[in-house]
């Protein structure tokens, strides 16, 4: 499953450049499917969700950090451990519940974010 972010977190901003999927982004900032990779136009997710990667998408968090599930890979295909909880001084990083998913649909949304 995907990581998430609590209200605990204090904002120290660690655990944005650690994440290998470009997943997290500060409070309040606008995000995109295509940063930190190479998708581009439209781009159809592996659960079937269609989005047009390059277009700016709403805050999931207007207080804290937050994490775009359908960028979290868990850190599956790149590390053992997620790499945001792993900094977290306020371990505010944890398992997503309403984002469960497979190891091995975890390693298809790596595979699909990191296509060349
Ligand atoms: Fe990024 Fe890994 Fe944390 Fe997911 S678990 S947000 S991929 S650092
Ligand atoms: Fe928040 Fe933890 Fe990330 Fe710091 S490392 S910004 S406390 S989630």
């Amino acid at each position: 499953m995907a990581i998430k972010i609590t209200d605990e977190c204090i904002n120290c901003g660690a655990c944005e450049p650690e994440c290998p999927n470009n997943a997290i982004y500060e409070a309040a900032e606008d995000w995109k499917f295509s940063d930190g990779n190479k998708l581009s136009g439209t781009i159809i997710l592996p659960n079937g969700s269609k989005y047009n990667a390059e277009e700016l998408q709403e805050p999931k968090n207007d207080e804290v950090y937050y994490i775009v599930a359908d960028k979290c890979t868990e850190c599956k295909g790149f590390f053992n451990e997620p790499q945001c909880a792993a900094v977290c001084p306020v371990d505010c990083c944890v398992p997503d519940e309403e984002n469960e998913e497979t190891e091995e649909q975890l390693l298809a949304k790596k595979r699909f974010l990191c296509k060349d």
